[in-house]
């Protein structure tokens, strides 16, 4: 492999800060120039990794062939050929040999369909060029580039550090090692091993807490991951429950089958029938019994499905995740950003003992801010200044301003303050030159603050900004500024009471204090207490109003959608107001502070009532999680961070936000919301019971002609009739494959159904085959059983002809079949709906005729082509005998009727 690091590749570990920078010509502060830039990505090309292949193609394929069913199937070819029937043999190993060609293929495109879904969340690094910091995405990143990383990063190529503060990663893709490990900066020996070269990121891993910069030192191939990337190779899991439940009911299956082959044999026997057609009635049962077309359909509809949720923002990671959308019972929900619209606007401060208002809204900082109703100046209300300046500074976010617009860049809450700064005509960039960052405390949702040290302009001691939630900032304030600017003893009731007012209005509430601090660095311990409190500020946040709709979509679904947040109880509370939250008249709220003094039973007990969570630290959601899939709910739980990792795996279906998540989150999830939507969660649910649905439907077309074949096959033995079956081995073949796949196909495209939502979820454990669709089944099976039977019975008596006989059996079975196919698409629902005068809200896919155009192109062909004749042993109608094959199909919509008023058809409409 061409090694395309610098020199000593794999020597960076033991080099200097200073020795480092030196070799890979970096300025430590502005990083790389353009043109370097320009230089070097044409030098290394792109940082990507090539995917290795996991398991040899043609063992895979071979692997299709593990199927019982697939079994009996070669093992029937082997029997024809015994008997000498070559044809035969070899179109029941085509059979096989289609059905494993077609099981590999949609395996294949699934599982690149799925990657294609995730390499399309492109992960964005850090960086700074020219000075300058930007994002750019990760494939853009060249040798040599000064990479920021934050908790919650994946790294982005393998990187030397020269800063860390408290940084932890996660290597476990690399070594193996499942805790995370600390991180500095100073060289260690050359023999030092990987998984301890404490000063060195490797592309993959995962910043679990902390910061850091680095230098990149090799990116694509050429780093640690890439150099074993065939390891990296993760086959995705294709099972999902509804195929398991396939599984087992094939397995099922084949004992059925072959106690039934046996019977045939014995009763066989019993009548003294000669060995061949015994042997043709066994393999022809078998044959009839497998519903061989099925796999083929379900694959394509689980397909259709992780396309149509892509298209409304839901990418699917993990293909299990379309099923049990399906079966979701309850929603718990972030509130910021996924609930409301992350639009946020300050409105009102308090700050020096006075409230102020502020107009204006959006992100374009124009707007004035008032006191009493008369607009404020601003150098006449020092403390308002400050704490609007520690809003600017105590922030890692910017608005940058690009030809008169405003762009927002970074997290909303902490936009807001910037453009109250600006507002109040405070220059950002001069104020951040002014008072240069010293070290930083970064935001963690667990502690709720962040804060950073200043260098003052005056060279007296450095100061402390420190911006959180309310009670974080409170806890740790002593003092608070009067209107005069003057230090008092902070009261703290006072400032609780007005922080509940705001939040009563579903304001989100910051709190600012600063400090000074003879230190040059900034640790935990120095903001634990003695803050001076600066002010308040009350973002508005309002509601999505898709989000209601979907809410309100959900509710008549069943489906339980909880609020869980880290922000204040009252915030939460009037925000889930504005939601239509309430559940039984209230909503009932738990904060993180209660359910921690919670035993399990009382847990699990809140965990099911409330219906906001507010103030939760991460960790609490994985308990919920746990507390409400003990009660038997189908939990969806959404996250951001780095911690909401554990219940994103533990919740059925994880779901990480595209836009603001962390790369830890997006990994964890089984679905990312490409618009961090809640809209988007209800509409991937409505497609995973669409999904459920259309496979529903196309277990009810499939299975019942396996049942009337069979049927039939099994009469004739009994009856003794092994030498003059109504239908033949390959003629079954010819239905449970072509024409089953031909026609069921369109009912995998059927789109969601008005009553979609209207349902309550499908149980998750109910079996395939419930009591409803197994009568349906029956009824079908019996109706199509009477067709093959009397139709062939009155052919062959009237005219001797055998081949005729089962010809128009079969083009009778398939006349009634299209009915029964009408019957249970969405055009019978909608022609039902349009005759009884409802407003007709589905549009029925077109797709169905080309299924049955296709169907009788194909049927046509079957009986009327000299080669079909000679490969099925069909026979050329006439134009009359076609009308009689029409005619006995007919009666079919009259049971197609029955069977659908039998089962209500919970999922069908
Ligand atoms: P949410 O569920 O609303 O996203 P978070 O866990 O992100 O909650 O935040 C919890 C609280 O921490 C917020 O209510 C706010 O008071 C505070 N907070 C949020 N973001 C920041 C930030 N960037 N800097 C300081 N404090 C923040
Ligand atoms: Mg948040």
């Amino acid at each position: 492999m061409e090694n395309k690091g610098f020199k000593p590749s794999n020597l960076w570990h033991t080099l200097s800060v200073d020795e480092l920078l030196k070799e890979v010509q970096t300025d430590r502060d502005r990083g790389l120039s353009a043109v370097e830039v320009e230089k070097r990505q044409a030098h290394f090309g792109e940082n990507s990794i090539e995917q290795k292949a996991g398991k040899p193609k043609f063992l895979r394929f071979l692997e299709q062939f593990n199927q019982p069913l697939l079994y009996i199937l070669i093992l029937a070819g082997v029997i024809k050929a015994t008997l000498g029937q070559w044809i035969n043999a070899w179109v029941i190993w085509g059979v096989v040999w289609i059905n494993a060609t077609v099981g590999f293929i949609q395996e294949m495109k699934a599982e690149s369909a799925i990657a294609a879904l995730s390499s399309s969340l492109e992960t964005n690094a850090t960086i700074c060029r020219d000075g300058q910091k930007i994002q750019i995405p990760s494939s853009q990143i060249v040798p040599g580039d000064l990479v920021f990383l934050t908790s919650g990063d994946k790294v982005p190529a393998d990187l030397r550090l020269i800063q860390t503060k408290n940084l932890q990663i996660n290597e476990s893709g690399l070594t193996g090692e499942s805790t995370a490990v600390e991180k500095q900066t100073n060289p260690v020996r050359p023999d030092t091993p990987l998984a301890e070269r404490r000063n060195m990121a490797y592309a993959g891993s995962f910043i679990t807490s902390g910061r850091a910069t680095g230098i990149v030192v090799a990116i694509g191939q050429d780093t640690e991951t890439g150099r074993i990337s065939q390891l990296m190779q993760k086959q995705p899991n294709l099972t999902t429950p509804l195929t398991r439940k396939f599984d087992r009911f094939s397995r099922q299956l084949l004992y059925i089958i072959l106690g039934i082959a046996g019977l045939t044999f014995a009763v066989g026997l019993g009548y003294e029938a000669n060995w061949p057609s015994m042997l043709e009635a066994t393999v022809a049962l078998a044959v009839s019994a497998i519903p061989e077309g099925l796999p083929a359909v379900v694959t394509i509809a689980l397909a259709i499905g992780v396309g149509r949720m892509a298209r409304r923002h839901a990418i699917i990671r993990k293909l299990p995740a379309v099923e049990t959308l399906g079966s979701a019972t309850t929603i718990c929900s972030d509130k910021t950003g996924t609930l409301t619209e992350n639009q946020m606007t300050v409105q009102g401060v308090y700050a020096g003992g006075r409230h102020y208002t502020v107009s204006g809204t959006g992100y374009t900082p124009e707007g004035e801010v008032y006191c009493d109703g008369v607009a404020i100046d601003l150098e006449r209300t020092p403390v308002l200044k400050n704490c609007a300046i520690a809003g600017l500074l105590c922030n890692d976010s910017h608005l940058e301003r690009r030809e008169g617009t405003y762009k927002p860049i970074g997290d909303p809450t902490e936009i807001a303050p910037i453009v109250l700064a600006v507002k109040l005509g405070l220059d950002p960039v001069a104020l951040e030159r002014q008072w240069p960052r010293l070290d930083a405390i970064p935001f963690e949702s667990e502690h709720q603050y962040m804060a950073t040290l200043h260098r003052r302009p005056d060279g007296e001691s450095p100061i402390v900004y420190v911006k959180g939630s309310a009670e974080a900032v409170l806890s740790r304030c002593e003092w608070a500024f009067n209107v005069d600017n003057q230090l008092e003893l902070l009261k703290s009731d006072k400032i609780h009471a007005i922080v509940d007012e705001f939040a009563d209005r579903g304001l989100r509430v910051l709190a600012f204090a600063q400090k000074t601090l003879d230190s040059d660095s900034l640790e935990e311990e120095a903001v634990a207490g003695g803050l001076q409190l600066l002010g308040l500020q009350a973002t508005i946040d309002p509601p999505r109003e898709d989000a209601i709709r979907a809410i309100a979509a959900c509710k008549e679904a069943g489906i339980r959608v909880k609020m869980i947040t880290g922000d204040h109880p009252l915030t939460a509370r009037a925000i889930a107001t504005q939601m239509r939250l309430k559940r039984d008249g209230a909503i009932v709220t738990f904060t993180g502070r209660q359910l921690a003094g919670m035993n399990p039973v009382e847990l699990a007990k809140a965990a099911v009532e409330g219906v906001v969570f507010a103030r939760v630290a991460p960790e609490q959601k994985l308990q919920l999680v746990e507390a409400l899939q003990a009660q038997g709910e189908v939990v969806a739980m959404t996250g951001d961070g780095v911690n909401d990792a554990p219940a994103l795996k533990q919740a059925d279906i994880g779901v990480a936000m595209g836009k603001t998540g962390t790369e830890v989150a997006k990994e964890a999830a089984d679905i990312v919301l490409t618009d961090d939507n809640f809209a988007s969660i209800e509409a991937a649910v409505e497609e995973g019971r669409t999904v459920y649905r259309n496979l529903i439907k196309a277990i009810s077309f499939i299975l019942p002609v396996n049942g009337g074949e069979s049927m039939t096959i099994l009469l004739s033995v009994l009856l003794g009739q092994t030498d003059r079956l109504p239908i033949l081995s390959l003629q079954v073949l010819w239905l449970n494959m072509i024409n089953s796949i031909a026609m069921t196909v369109p009912l995998a495209f059927e789109a969601k159904s008005a009553w979609v939502m209207q349902n309550p979820p499908i149980h998750a454990d109910r079996s395939l085959l419930n009591r409803s669709l197994l009568q349906r089944i029956g009824l079908i099976s019996i109706s199509n059983w009477i067709v093959i039977f009397g139709m062939f019975e009155a052919i062959d008596r009237a005219t001797g002809n055998i081949a005729l006989a089962r010809t128009m059996a079969i083009q009778a079975l398939i006349a009634g079949r299209i009915f029964y196919l009408i019957s249970l698409s969405q055009w019978s629902t909608s022609l039902w709906d349009r005759w009884s005068g409802k407003s007709v809200r589905i549009e029925p896919a077109p797709i169905l005729w080309v299924g049955i155009g296709v169907t009788v192109v194909l049927q046509l062909l079957f009986s009327q082509l000299p080669i079909f004749n000679l490969l099925f042993a069909t026979y050329p109608l006439t134009p009359n005998q076609w009308l009689i094959c029409f005619a006995v199909g007919l009666p079919t919509i009259a049971i197609a009727a029955i069977a659908n008023r039998l089962d209500p058809q919970d999922n069908n409409a």
